[in-house]
């Protein structure tokens, strides 16, 4: 089947689809005219993403853990898998550690055996994470790491790894498997909670609730952040592409986490709130201290770079934090 043909609607199916990255992707699939099938357990995600598209015909939403084989769901012929489910904030990932392992290895198992049986190509969503605490700056996709296996983080560091071995493992084994794998970096947006306690969603709820931004560690640490829909154009187009190897999805801009809070603060209190401050917490243990992608190999395969300032990208994500609240 020729996946590169965009005017052929296709029968996709996305895992994690309530969820932040997961229900965005959904709403551009329809919209490009593919028929969609959400698999979600609801575990961090929300079927409150996805009530606007209503009783639409081309898209059926299942609550299903991808940690048991999904072969009883009577899913019928799928062209493409995109394996997002996981949580993705260490607070959720932390909270049962040996369940995101199970997501992470027998989850992705499963979903790539579905994609065996069905024929289907897979992209699956890995991340930054497995590059640790890097010692390389920024990071290309040779770089294999600095992770902790024995840690805090190492639930969700790890399982990714084991991941991106496992699918490199199913096409070593099934070459006509067709496999993605998209190293996605900090990305941010609209429908990313408050509560999950990643860093934009933190800071912009804590500018908006009047409380101090609270940075772990002394500020100096830096983050790179991409917003949702260069992510989206990212892994619409390698799923499209013919490259198998792992591919950076990030915004390589770098910001401190002091200036990052700094413009935070800032463009809440241009909303007409006060002025927030600034507080330093003990960092974490195992936190990078530096993260930013190189995006050449994205760049060069893809024709894909990311497009959306931060400040604009933030405006529209403020805004939405703002409407929540109404
Ligand atoms: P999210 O937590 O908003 O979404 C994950 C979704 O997966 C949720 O709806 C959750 O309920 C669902 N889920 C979790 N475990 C599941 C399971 N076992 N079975 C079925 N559904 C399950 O996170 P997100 O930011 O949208 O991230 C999506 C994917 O992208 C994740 O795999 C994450 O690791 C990856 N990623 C995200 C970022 C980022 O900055 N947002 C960065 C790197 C990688």
């Amino acid at each position: 089947m020729d996946h590169t043909n965009h005017l052929m609607p296709l029968r996709i199916l996305v895992t994690g689809a309530a969820g932040f990255l997961g229900s965005h992707l959904v709403d551009l699939l329809l919209e490009k005219g593919h028929e969609v099938i959400g698999i979600d357990s609801f575990e961090t995600g929300s079927p409150k993403n996805l009530q606007h598209i209503g009783d639409a015909q081309r898209f059926r939403l299942i609550n299903h853990n991808i940690q048991t084989p999904l072969e009883g769901l009577q899913l019928g012929h799928i062209d493409q898998i995109f394996n997002l489910a996981c949580p993705a904030s260490p607070i959720h990932y932390q909270k049962d550690p040996v369940s995101t392992l199970k997501t992470c290895f027998r989850g992705t198992e499963n979903i790539l055996e579905l994609a065996k049986n069905k024929n289907a190509r897979i992209l699956h969503t890995s991340t930054s994470e497995v590059y640790g605490d890097p010692k390389v700056h920024p990071q290309p996709e040779s770089y294999w790491g600095n992770v902790n296996p024995f840690g805090a983080r190492s639930c969700y560091d790890e399982g990714k790894r084991v991941a991106e071995a496992l699918c490199y493992a199913y096409h070593e084994n099934y070459p006509d498997l067709e496999i993605r794998i998209a190293r996605i970096f900090n990305t941010y947006g609209p429908r990313m909670a408050h509560s999950d306690g990643r860093v934009v969603s933190s800071f912009i709820g804590d500018a908006l609730d009047g409380e101090n931004i609270k940075i772990t560690g002394d500020g100096t640490a830096t983050r790179s952040f991409q917003y949702f829909t260069d992510c989206l154009d990212g892994l619409q187009r390698l799923m499209n592409s013919n490259y198998t190897q792992p591919v950076n999805i990030g915004n390589p801009g770098e910001f401190s986490m002091r200036e990052f809070a700094e413009i935070v603060a800032e463009m809440v209190s241009e909303k007409g709130k006060p002025k927030v401050l600034i507080t330093y917490l003990p960092r974490p243990s195992d936190d990078p201290n530096t993260r930013k992608p190189d995006i050449s190999r994205a760049k060069e395969i893809l024709g894909w770079e990311p497009t959306v300032p931060l400040r604009e990208g933030l405006k529209k994500t403020i805004e939405w934090h703002i409407e929540q609240r109404k």
